[in-house]
């Protein structure tokens, strides 16, 4: 684990104090248009520092919630990635934590939620993911719900905001009995009703930023016009926070960002803090 000068703003907790644990993942080996989510965790952090430490909606100050940021895991390749990611959240969950996990590319999801059992996992997402393999690799960014279905089994998955298919992935997806909510129906009935049939006790929560409406996210790896807005994510942050047991958020790339992305990220980091918080202490 590299030590980073600069960590989460107002995560002030020992590993050993903390409840909740972030870590970085500046990996981007897969990405296939925008490079650059390697630089997410550095960016993302930085934005955390122009947040008040107060959400007056939870009535939760951060200053008083035990968090630890224990930087960056070293990830050069695919592979040492995906270890480090498994080992890193495994320790985590050993200890009785709760990891949260700052991406890069969306390929740390299946390392990571192969340390849990009995979950179900929500992703939000403009792509289905679900090739079988990409440019050759299977562990890609561009297959990681196939991966989580294989982990999990497919009827334990649902993705959300879906708008961007290869025909292929589609039909195999269908085939798999794949649940997704495209953007359209997403937009239809609102996040509250979409997650009524989630019936998980225990849940992994999985963002990737191109879930967003490039208007409000313009800094992903790729980018899909017709999108969710940033309510609609922290809606989902606050219905589902009592039952997560895990969450990451990935794609942002800070070279095509003006800021804005990495700040919403930063936001979504502080409402699931706040919602987690709040859950276990009232
Ligand atoms: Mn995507
Ligand atoms: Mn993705």
């Amino acid at each position: 684990m590299d030590s980073k000068e600069l960590f989460f703003a107002d995560a002030n907790s020992s590993f050993e104090e903390a409840r909740f644990v972030i870590f970085g993942v500046p990996f981007d080996g897969t990405c296939s248009f925008r490079k650059g989510a390697r630089f997410a965790p550095k960016s993302i952090r930085e934005e955390s520092y122009n947040l008040e430490t107060y959400l007056f909606e939870h009535d939760v100050d951060l200053e008083d919630v035990p968090f630890h940021d224990s930087g960056d895991v070293k990830c050069e390749s695919l592979e040492e990635m995906m270890g480090a990611v498994g080992r890193t959240v495994g320790n985590i969950l050993e200890k009785d934590k709760f990891p949260i996990i700052i991406g890069g590319e969306h390929s740390l999801t299946p390392p990571a939620v192969r340390k849990f059992n009995d979950i179900g996992v929500v992703i939000l997402d403009a792509h289905l993911d679900f090739r079988n393999e990409y440019l050759d690799e299977p562990n890609s960014h561009a297959c990681v719900t196939r991966r989580v279905s294989e982990l999990v089994g497919t009827e334990n998955v649902i993705l959300l905001g879906v708008r961007s298919f290869d025909r292929k992935e589609k039909e195999e997806g269908d085939s798999l009995g794949l649940k997704y909510i495209d953007t359209s129906k997403l937009k239809e009935k609102g996040m509250k009703k979409a997650l009524q049939d989630v019936r998980w006790e225990r849940i992994y929560l999985s963002i990737d930023m191109d879930f967003f409406d490039p208007s409000f996210a313009p800094g992903v790896g790729n980018p899909e016009y017709f999108g969710l807005s940033p309510e609609d994510a922290k809606e989902c942050i606050n219905i589902l926070g009592p039952k997560l047991v895990g969450f990451d958020i990935a794609e942002v790339s800070p070279p095509y960002d003006n800021g804005n992305t990495a700040s919403l990220a930063a936001r979504l980091i502080r409402e699931l803090i706040a919602v987690l918080w709040k859950s276990k202490t009232k």
